[in-house]
């Protein structure tokens, strides 16, 4: 069996993170991606924090993507409300993102292998999916969206009506590149919502999060972008860019609102699988990133120990931001509520970016 002192599992932005702070210490990690090149659903909204996050790390803001956001604007209910946001913000592909990320890393010094899949985790041991074995004194769980034997999320994290992850490119437009320009749009619905924002290539991202009852309904993803076009006409308008046979990315059971807290020694929770913030925020990178930073500190400073309490800690740091999302989110989603969103005065909605960022 191989042995590392420090093994990342997944590299996306909280493995990232983590492989590029442990190499500034003394530990040389070893990070196992399964996707030579992923592009994950994501909304990829990267808030200002987020950003200067980013540039601690070594990757320059400008490379992602040179064109800023700087207003928000959110359709409900027939009403609209735009606001500035706190500080400039970008779009990008996940694409673009986890590549320089990962890239960073590896000239950091972190050995990086993709094409590994890791199956399951016993103690302190990962299980491969070709066989092998590797062994950790510190373990990095950062696979995101997806769980590993062993150490699953629990099922009841979901909800009764769980969530999914819908994605769609809308191909480059003058017109469209002219409407979006530097705002990113938030489109509320009865279960559901819509970001939209224009991305490093020049098309827009429209990522939404939406219940299941509301797809059982529909029928099928495409009948359900079908049902909330004709339903909304703001959406309608951005709807109609989407060019016949584009694929519509799905994720399933996305468990908002869940949380780890509780830690084990030897076992660094990164990302998603510390925490998942509702997407309506744009925090999920933001989280993904301070986390795998500070748990490399925190293995730096006091070995694999750390850990415990490490976990602990990370989980208070949430708290905040997570509760304000939820409410945000359980106002958003419900019918006739959502239009309260949209008539918030401006400063509010700016408060409520502020309040649902995670602290360094
Ligand atoms: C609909 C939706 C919209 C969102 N929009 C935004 C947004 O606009 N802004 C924002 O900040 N956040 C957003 N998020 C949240 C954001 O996508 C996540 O919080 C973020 O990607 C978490 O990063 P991560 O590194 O923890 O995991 P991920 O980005 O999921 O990366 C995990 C990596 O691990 C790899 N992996 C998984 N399993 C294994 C395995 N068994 N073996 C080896 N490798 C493995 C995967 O291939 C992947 O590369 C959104 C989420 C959803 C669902």
């Amino acid at each position: 069996m191989r042995r590392t002192a420090a093994l990342i599992v997944g590299g996306g932005p909280a493995g990232s993170a983590a492989a590029i702070r442990l190499t500034q210490g003394d530990l040389r990690p070893l990070l196992v991606e399964r996707h030579p090149q992923g592009d994950a659903l994501c909304g990829g909204f990267v808030s200002w924090r987020t950003l200067d996050r980013i540039a601690s790390l070594g990757v320059d803001p400008d490379s992602l993507n040179r064109q800023r956001l700087t207003r928000v604007v959110v359709y409900a209910g027939g009403r609209v409300r735009e606001a500035a946001l706190p500080r400039p913000a970008i779009g990008v592909s996940r694409h673009r993102l986890d590549t320089l990320l990962r890239a960073a890393a590896a000239r950091a010094g972190a050995e990086i292998e993709t094409g590994v899949t890791v199956r399951s985790v016993e103690g302190q041991v990962a299980q491969l999916a070709d066989g092998g074995a590797i062994g950790a004194e510190s373990l990095f769980l950062a696979t995101g969206k997806h769980d590993l034997r062993g150490l699953a999320r629990p099922a009841e994290a979901r909800g009764v009506d769980p969530t999914l992850g819908l994605r769609v490119r809308l191909s480059p437009a003058p017109v469209l590149t002219r409407a979006l320009g530097e705002r990113i749009e938030l489109h509320l619905f009865d279960r559901g919502y819509a970001g939209i924002a224009l991305q490093e290539d020049g098309s827009a991202n429209l990522c939404m999060a939406v219940h299941r009852s509301r797809l059982h309904e529909a029928g099928s993803p495409a009948a359900l972008l079908a049902m909330l076009g004709a339903a909304h006409p703001r959406l309608g308008e951005r709807l109609a860019y989407l060019s016949a046979g584009t694929p519509i990315d799905a994720i399933a059971n996305v468990p908002y609102g869940w949380r780890e807290r509780h830690g084990t020694p030897g076992l660094f929770r990164l990302g998603d699988q510390a925490g998942v913030i509702p997407s309506l925020a744009g925090e999920g990178m933001g989280i993904a990133l301070a986390s795998g930073i500070a748990a490399a500190d925190a293995c730096l400073r006091d070995g694999p120990d750390a850990a415990a309490a490490w976990q602990v800690r990370f989980a208070g740091q949430l708290a905040r931001p997570m509760a304000v999302a939820g409410l945000v989110r359980r106002i958003a989603e419900h019918r006739g509520a959502a239009a309260a969103i949209a008539m918030m005065p401006p400063g509010l909605i700016g408060l409520i970016a502020q309040a649902t960022r995670v602290g360094w």
